[in-house]
């Protein structure tokens, strides 16, 4: 595999779009995997209380285990919840339970309640996370609490958009609110990246959607497309990423692409080296 220098400088990032369905989760772990593949340590961040990144990285996130939940309202440390995925040793999970789902109206009487992640994170990054190069945050599909908590502690915004029918649609409200935490609450977030996902180039409308968003977001499409594709859905219910899944797929090789190319953007904007080396 070939293996990538993520020396420099660190990435957060948070993986959002209000809609459901759209392949958030999916994009969050398999291009987790990915950069782990890639040589990184990998943190994933699970911000939804249906806990289905903990699930596909192989993560027990029962209504017991200590989970982003109590991170975020008992003020847990972040490193007390981190566990490591199955998978492999540089992919790490903070999971979620289902106490998240009450975390929204919870936090809401809580003191600095928007930064409550950011704070957390900083510390975990500080201190035990200090050898993280990437952090992938899972978001709900809503523009609540619990993605504004993302908002605040991520670098970059990741929209992961579904190659159908009205894909564009919300993507307004999306942008007004990453302009908003951007205004009052994080002024160094970009919007930089936006992934294709469950794209069937048989059909005319996955073409027409690709190019209508390209049109609208030149410069943060990425070029790798993820297809729509068996192997990609069907590798949660083993609790596993595409990547373990089934490593030559298609969907696994489109997020090793959507991976490297994220890589090298990022580094091409640090002016840094984005050099990759085959190892094996
Ligand atoms: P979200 O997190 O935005 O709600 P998910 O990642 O859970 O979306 O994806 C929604 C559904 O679509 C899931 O059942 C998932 O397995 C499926 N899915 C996501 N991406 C693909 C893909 N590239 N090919 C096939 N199925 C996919
Ligand atoms: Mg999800």
């Amino acid at each position: 595999s070939a293996h990538v220098s993520f020396e420099g400088r660190r990435r957060v990032f948070t993986v959002s779009n209000q809609k459901g369905g759209v392949g958030k989760t999916t994009t969050t772990v398999n291009l987790a995997a990915a950069f782990a593949h890639m040589g990184a340590t990998v943190l994933v961040i699970d911000l939804d209380p249906q806990g289905n990144a903990s699930t596909a990285l192989g993560v027990p996130h029962s209504a017991e285990t200590p989970s982003v939940y109590d991170v975020l309202i008992g003020e847990r440390p972040l490193a007390e919840v981190v566990q490591t995925s199955p998978e492999s040793p540089s992919l790490r999970c903070a999971p979620s339970t289902i106490h998240l789902a009450g975390a929204e109206i919870e936090l809401v009487s809580q003191v600095a309640r928007e930064k409550r992640l950011s704070s957390a994170l900083s510390s975990y990054l500080e201190g035990a996370g200090s050898d993280v190069d990437i952090v992938l945050i899972d978001c709900p599909p809503s523009l609540g609490l619990l993605t504004i908590n993302a908002f605040s502690a991520a670098d970059e915004v990741l929209i992961p958009i579904q190659c159908e029918y009205y894909a564009l649609e919300g993507l307004s409200q999306l942008i007004g609110t990453v302009t908003m935490i951007q205004k009052h609450l994080n002024p160094d977030l970009v919007l930089s990246t936006i992934v294709l996902t469950m794209y069937d180039g048989r059909t005319r409308l996955s073409q027409q959607v690709a190019e209508e968003v390209r049109a609208h977001f030149p410069d943060q499409v990425l070029a790798a497309v993820i297809p729509r594709a068996v192997r990609v859905s069907e590798a949660p219910s083993f609790g596993q990423t595409v990547l373990a899944y089934d490593g030559q797929s298609v969907g696994a090789v489109a997020y090793r692409e959507a991976a490297l190319e994220i890589h090298r953007r990022g580094s091409a904007q640090q002016g840094g080296d984005a050099t990759v080396g085959a190892d094996e």
